[in-house]
């Protein structure tokens, strides 16, 4: 049994003691009007399987918040677990980049992890439970990535159930990180979570000294991660940028989000081919920066001919291990006096910076919004992450009524 599991039974002996001297149960009040008495979640059950489940609502705690989901996006590590349970949570309920309405909430809430007032119909999202820092939710970091965060979504089945984003309800515990996102639409809402890994990697870029506004930067690898690497350097008014997949259809969406050029790999034979198209596509120069978002050690190791001697790199396609790449630390580093950075993830701040810059992209007219190529119910959630595994689209989306 796990902390959660504690909290949440003690709590539910503590609301069940204060509900005694009146003969009415805590569901009937007047307050919960509209709050059905049971929710689906979807669960996943076994290996490439979620079977909808109905759970009784739980009881709202005085710090928990009882969301009613609206949306939530399909992620990799969704599609990792439902294929292969690397994390061995199953039964799981899963979806981590959801977002929904406040229904309900304890009495002792009162703002958000930013310090902006919560009340009931106020749109929200969730980031960490920062079990090991409880500090980090006060929103004064800047100190750690998420080292000893838990994420709903990813978080081992308890009498609740409702632990995820893939349901009609969440239960958000109270210590967890929330946000009041409130002047955010739906697709914004549910394109947080990926845009605050970029939101991320553009500050560790930064660190280098080597990002500028006149900057020449390349960005290898066109999925989302890629696409929206994109649209915050045009956003934050970097306006040389080369896009380099081996897709035509995301190249073209590319474009649409912010890069001036594209480079199809497919077209060139050799990594010197590509180095030269990729020259050729920033008039003559090399990149000065580059932003390597795809999981192929092979691209891992051509960006380095894509840089200008001086310039500079940043890692962050490789969210799994996918094996090694081979460089010579000679000609690719050394001599080249490159100066590379690694981003995993974000931290609480990132998240932050993310609701702005989705404001950012909107404003000056990027189509951020399609990356969502996909919309499923929650009853077709099997196949939304069949068609995530079959790399269909960008960013498939669960969407309920
Ligand atoms: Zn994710």
């Amino acid at each position: 049994m796990n902390n959660v599991d504690i909290e949440a039974i003690v709590k539910q002996v503590i609301a069940g003691m204060q509900g005694a001297p009146s003969a009415a149960p805590a569901a009937a009040s007047k307050a919960d009007a509209g709050i059905p008495a049971t929710a689906r979640v979807a669960m996943l059950t076994e290996l490439g399987k979620f079977e909808l489940k109905e759970y009784p609502m739980p009881v709202v705690g005085d710090d928990d918040i009882l969301v009613k989901v609206e949306g939530c996006g399909v992620c990799g590590t969704d599609a990792h677990e439902f294929k292969r349970d690397p994390f061995g949570l199953i039964p799981v309920a899963l979806g981590h980049e959801g977002t929904g309405e406040i229904v309900k909430m304890g009495k002792n809430v009162k703002k958000d992890s930013a310090g902006k007032d919560l009340k009931i119909g106020d749109k929200v999202v969730t980031c960490m439970i920062f079990k090991d820092n409880p500090d980090i939710t006060m929103f004064d970091l800047n100190k750690q990535n998420v080292g000893g965060a838990d994420v709903y979504g990813l978080l081992p089945d308890d009498d609740i159930h409702l632990n995820g984003w893939f349901a009609d309800y969440i239960l958000v515990r109270g210590g967890s990180t929330v946000f009041n996102v409130s002047d955010l639409d739906l697709d914004s809402r549910i394109l947080i979570e990926p845009c605050a890994v970029l939101i991320h990697a553009v500050e560790r870029a930064k660190t280098t000294g080597i990002l500028r506004f006149n900057s020449r930067v390349a960005v290898q690898g066109c999925g989302p991660i890629g696409l929206i690497c994109i649209a915050i350097l045009r956003t934050m008014g970097i306006e040389n940028i080369v896009a380099v997949d081996g897709e035509q259809a995301r190249l073209d969406f590319a474009l649409q989000l912010g890069a001036t050029a594209t480079v199809n790999f497919k077209n060139y034979k050799g990594v010197e081919a590509l180095s030269d198209a990729v020259k050729a596509a920033f008039g003559g120069y090399y990149a000065d920066f580059a932003f390597q978002c795809t999981g192929s050690p092979v691209a891992h190791a051509n960006i380095y001919k894509f840089i200008r001697n001086g310039g500079g790199l940043c890692e962050l396609g490789f969210f799994i291990n996918g094996g090694d790449a081979t460089i010579n630390p000679h000609f690719d580093i050394c001599s080249k006096e490159i100066t590379t950075v690694g981003s995993w993830v974000y931290t609480l701040r990132d998240y932050a910076t993310t609701f702005d810059f989705l404001k950012r992209a909107k404003g000056i007219g990027l189509p951020i919004e399609k990356l969502i190529t996909h919309k499923f119910a929650l009853e077709d959630i099997n196949n939304a992450l069949e068609t995530n595994l079959k790399m269909e689209g960008l960013k498939i989306a669960i969407i309920n009524k």
